[in-house]
């Protein structure tokens, strides 16, 4: 069981801010996150696309917001769970109590649900028994690419991971790219890459195909695709890759008690609390009369969140307020040494 002063659900723009935000001001936190990377939308919907309304920054990507936002906390040394789906939040005595779907399980007097649209999750095969060989043979996305060496991959997909790990397996796996379209969505460049890597024979693709049926006892051995005038053909693989995008799910969240509006959690604005005490929303996911989706007002809430926290997680100490620029106390704990 792990600790801490609070739970920070969601890793995206907004969650690591308030980490930074419960930093200065003395609070631990740890983060979830469902996803296995940090970043939240900026890195999963748009890494490369520029920002332009970041204050104090004229221009940056989802990627460099992120890096510079993981700069900014860097001293906090914050324990970030990946791959971990908040399932449960019950309250113990004065704590709460958060479990996770790996069932790791947190305390904390304060929650902070940064949650964004909720958990992205991978769109998957709809064949039946496609969920009997999730994670033993079926892929919805890749940790080592080293599994596949010398192996035989079928990918299927159309846009730009489907593509680009086509591309890469192929270097050192026997690849077949199905896509059910014979134009990719993804980036034009990658798109030429695959079919001049085609006609090297560096590179199977067919289109436009189907998944129809998966064939394998402990795992699989075969799949069947077919054509849409029913056309079919066997392909022997070990293993079968699903890149069909991300569907964001509300997901656990509604099971929390947390009162709902059309999908977003109501708060009051003067500390972003829900209506649990010792839970506060924060960012695309709560909502209040004027809310705007954007990632500044995500750190404002994070902000006036953050300082509710204190009172559960210290009740015998008094909150002070201090600038970042004059107070020596918050500097220390940002790392930042002084010469003078
Ligand atoms: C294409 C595009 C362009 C955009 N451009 C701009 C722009 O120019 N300027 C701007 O300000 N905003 C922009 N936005 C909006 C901005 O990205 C969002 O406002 C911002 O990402 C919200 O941050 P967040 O941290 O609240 O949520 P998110 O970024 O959505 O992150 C939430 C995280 O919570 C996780 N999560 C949810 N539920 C759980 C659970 N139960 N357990 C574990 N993890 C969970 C999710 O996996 C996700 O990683 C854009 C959005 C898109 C899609």
């Amino acid at each position: 069981m792990i600790k801490t002063d609070v739970l920070v659900i969601g890793a995206g723009p907004v969650g690591i801010f308030a980490v930074h935000q419960l930093g200065i001001i003395g609070l631990k936190a740890e983060v979830v996150d469902n996803l296995d990377k940090i970043g939240g939308q900026c890195i999963e919907l748009y890494p490369d696309k520029p920002i332009y309304d970041i204050p104090g920054l004229t221009e940056c990507t989802g990627k460099s917001l992120t890096k510079n936002l993981l700069d900014q906390i860097k001293n906090f040394k914050t324990n970030f769970h990946l791959n971990e789906r908040v399932e449960e939040v019950v309250k113990e005595k004065d704590n709460w109590k958060i479990t996770t779907n790996k069932k790791k399980i947190f305390l904390a007097p304060n929650i902070i649900v940064a949650g964004g649209v909720g958990a992205f999750e991978p769109r998957k095969f709809l064949l039946k028994n496609a969920e009997k060989f999730e994670n033993n043979g079926i892929f919805y996305s890749i940790k080592d690419k080293n599994l596949f060496k010398n192996k035989k991959v079928c990918i299927f997909g159309g846009g730009d991971s489907a593509l680009d790990w086509a591309i890469e397996l192929s270097k050192f796996a026997e690849v077949t790219l199905v896509h059910r379209r014979h134009e990719f969505r993804g980036a034009e460049h990658s798109g030429k890459i695959a079919r001049k890597f085609e006609k090297e024979g560096k590179l199977k693709i067919k289109t436009p195909f189907q998944i129809s049926s998966i064939e394998g006892q402990d795992k699989v051995s075969e799949i069947t695709i077919k054509d849409d005038y029913g056309k079919t053909e066997k392909i022997t693989t070990d293993y079968v890759l699903g890149f069909f995008g991300l569907i964001m799910k509300l997901g656990p969240i509604a099971e929390w008690g947390l009162n709902l509006e059309k999908k977003h959690i109501p708060v009051n604005t003067e500390n972003f609390q829900t209506n649990k005490e010792g839970i506060f929303a924060i960012g695309d996911i709560c909502t209040y009369p004027g809310k705007l989706k954007l990632i500044l007002s995500g750190f404002h809430e994070g902000a006036l969140a953050a300082r509710a926290c204190f009172k559960l997680a210290k009740p015998n100490e008094k909150y002070r307020f201090e600038f970042t620029t004059t107070s020596k106390s918050i500097q220390e704990k940002l790392g930042i040494k002084k010469s003078d």
